[in-house]
């Protein structure tokens, strides 16, 4: 700590000159403080840190994309924790770098069962190559998923090359983690009868690997369980043509399985090839599109007369203004530069 911040601050003082954040080399090289701090600083909601996150990122973004990025879901008590430190201790002793960071928006509404504290996951905690980051505990989906996926971008500068991204079943949650993942996990219960029906269709849809867990807890279960969802699996539309989504089974508490499914993540990265880059970039662009339709938003809200909001709203409900006539009526009114801008 002493010594940490006595280097921070020389640090601060010389790249400050040089105009580089007194973070980046040492995020750069790979340290778990500075990666932490930079983490914390790019959450951070006051104005003079979101620059300086921000310059930052731009600094340590060519040395970022190094990664497999996996997003993970399934119901709470799934096994989500038990599988991660398990895959994750198997591919740190390995020698990867590890990271685990999480998306969960819901935790008041949910009760925070996810990645609350670092106990969940006791042995990769303490991992020289592992970096566990809860979830950001407050905000909206969006500024959590823009904090995860900043997080994302100072991980793989520190040298992270496998990104595990965990979010809880529940919500809109999976949909962001799919569109910032190369590869989205699902992981179910042997009882899919049960489970098929529970697990939501749209969820099942952004799945590129399904994990029935638990398998040593009832091995025939978890045999239908397995074909069942392979069969399902077939009849959704794959996200990309060149790989055919597939179930597999494991058992995170005995590691029967982990290897299985990091051999068939290894395929799909293989099998994907240019495919995968080309999904980043359409998931940057998707981003940049959200981002900027929220700062249009938000700005046309500042120009905005809410009383005319509220009057245009009402006329509408009340059936005396089509919706599309109430809209220009409020673009044409709007004194901010959306006025006319096509909203
Ligand atoms: P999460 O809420 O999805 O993160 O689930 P946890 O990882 O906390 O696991 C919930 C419970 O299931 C814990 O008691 C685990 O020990 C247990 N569990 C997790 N994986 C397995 C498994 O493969 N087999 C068995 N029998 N139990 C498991």
């Amino acid at each position: 700590m002493q010594h940490w911040g006595v280097g921070y601050g020389l640090w601060a003082t010389a790249f400050s000159i040089l105009n580089m954040h007194p973070l980046a080399p040492p995020l750069l090289s790979g340290s778990r403080r500075a990666l932490a701090r930079a983490i914390t600083l790019a959450e951070s909601t006051r104005p003079e840190h979101e620059q300086q996150a921000q310059a930052l990122l731009a600094e340590v973004l060519p040395h970022a994309g190094n990664s497999l990025r996996v997003g993970l879901t399934g119901v709470p008590g799934v096994g989500k924790s038990t599988f991660i430190e398990a895959l994750g201790l198997r591919l740190a002793d390995a020698g990867h770098k590890v990271a685990v960071l999480a998306v969960d928006p819901s935790s008041p509404v949910s009760g925070g069962s996810i990645m609350g504290d670092k106990t969940r996951m006791p042995q990769l905690t303490v991992h020289p190559n592992a970096f566990i980051r809860p979830s950001p505990s407050s905000g909206s989906l969006g500024g959590v998923t823009r904090r995860t996926r900043e997080a994302i971008t100072l991980c793989e500068a520190a040298g992270y090359d496998v990104l595990l991204i965990e979010t809880v079943g529940v919500g809109q949650s999976e949909t962001q983690v799919a569109a910032m993942t190369d590869l989205f996990l699902l992981l179910t219960l042997p009882n899919a009868g049960d489970e098929l029906q529970g697990i939501k269709r749209g969820i099942m849809e952004l799945a590129d690997l399904c994990v029935v867990n638990k398998a040593d807890s009832d091995p025939a279960a978890a045999n239908r369980a397995q074909s069942e969802l392979n069969s399902a699996l077939h009849l959704l539309t794959p996200r990309g043509a060149r790989w055919q989504p597939r179930a597999l089974q494991a058992s995170a508490l005995t590691g029967k399985g982990i290897a299985e499914v990091w051999d068939a993540a290894q395929e799909y990265r293989r099998t994907l090839g240019d495919a995968l880059a080309l999904r980043r970039q359409s998931q940057l662009l998707g981003w940049f599109d959200e981002l900027l339709r929220e700062a249009v938003w938000q700005r046309f809200l500042n120009a905005q007369n809410t009383d005319d909001l509220t009057a245009r709203r009402r006329e509408v409900q009340a059936g005396t203004l089509t919706p599309v006539q109430a809209v220009a009526a409020l673009l044409g009114a709007a004194k901010s530069p959306t006025a006319g801008a096509g909203l």
